[in-house]
């Protein structure tokens, strides 16, 4: 970066300090302390020159460093596998990380109702993935696993950090460049690999991987009383879960099971044993992205071998 940029920056950032500092003057009616207060909570995101950015999920964080590189700074609140990823209770600690952030990217679809609450009274962009593609409340809110949603939230990302640091503007788009060009590579694979998946049907314990698999021309083939159920977040009956089991063990209406290791339960232990029984290949997957992949384009890439290596 220039000399003159960075001059720009910090005029920028004295212009922000400077409405900042009148907003929390009004507020607390102590103007010389809110002020420093406002200054100091700003310090460490001013120092290093970043925009603050802050993920509700690991999957969205990671397509936020992608597109931000050394230019942001982003916080992941759930980032584990093994913990209940619906009906998440965030901590005070997780609310008041929107409170500092210049980005917050939330997923949306009332997936994580928490973060859109928690990002709703400051000042940060938002971003709302599903909104981006026009997906809404009631709609399958595990939008990560469709290309549409990645394609529309990286835009809307790269538009948010233009906006909050337009002095990187270009740096912005030949990372958006960068990661499209990926994502491109990740889409023209899922096309290849629907050659062998096209119509093959399919049953999921919860349905997780519903975009990537209709992406991939799969059939969702899971029995309708047990896919109702799982959607309502409700107990399927014993008759639902003995049809699905029927349905497995009997191998021939299933080709793959999905099953969402991160929802697991008493459940889900009875369904992956009668595909077990049934020879039907299970995929296994998590909510959020495991730790062992670097980004959401290596980890969806990952799956789409799962699923290719699960059609005999
Ligand atoms: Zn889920």
């Amino acid at each position: 970066m220039t000399v003159m940029s960075k001059a720009k920056r910090a005029l920028a950032l004295v212009v922000a300090s400077a409405a900042l500092f009148s907003v929390a003057a009004c507020g607390s009616g102590s103007s010389a302390s809110a002020g420093n207060a406002a200054d100091s909570a700003k310090s460490d995101a001013a120092a290093s020159g970043k925009i603050e950015v802050v993920a509700s999920i690991n999957q969205w964080g990671s397509l936020a460093r992608d597109l931000g590189g050394d230019h942001v700074e982003v916080t992941n609140i759930m980032t584990k596998t093994d913990v209940e990823a619906h009906d998440y209770e965030p901590t005070a600690q997780d609310v008041a990380k929107f409170g500092s952030a210049k980005v917050a990217v939330v997923n949306g679809a009332d997936y994580d109702p928490w973060a859109s609450k928690a990002a709703e009274s400051t000042d940060a962009t938002l971003v709302d993935a599903a909104e981006t593609a026009g997906i809404k409340e009631g709609d399958n809110p595990h939008v990560w696993f469709s290309a549409d949603v990645r394609d529309s939230t990286a835009d809307a990302i790269t538009a948010a950090y233009q906006k909050a640091d337009p002095d990187n503007k270009d740096a912005y788009a030949e990372l958006n460049k960068q990661w499209h060009d990926k994502e491109d590579e990740l889409e023209s694979k899922i096309e290849e690999t629907s050659a062998k998946t096209k119509d093959l049907p399919y049953a999921a314990t919860e349905s997780v991987a519903w975009y990537l698999a209709d992406d991939l021309g799969m059939k969702d083939a899971t029995p309708t009383g047990y896919a109702q159920a799982s959607a309502n977040e409700s107990e399927p009956s014993a008759a639902d879960i003995k049809a699905f089991q029927d349905a497995l063990k009997d191998g021939k209406s299933i080709k793959a099971l999905v099953f969402n290791s991160q929802e697991a339960n008493s459940t889900t232990d009875q369904i992956t044993s009668a595909a077990k029984e049934g020879a039907v290949p299970v995929i296994e997957l998590t909510e959020q992205m495991p730790q062992e992949y670097d980004d959401l384009l290596d980890w969806m890439s990952a799956l789409v071998d799962d699923f290719a290596s699960a059609v005999k």
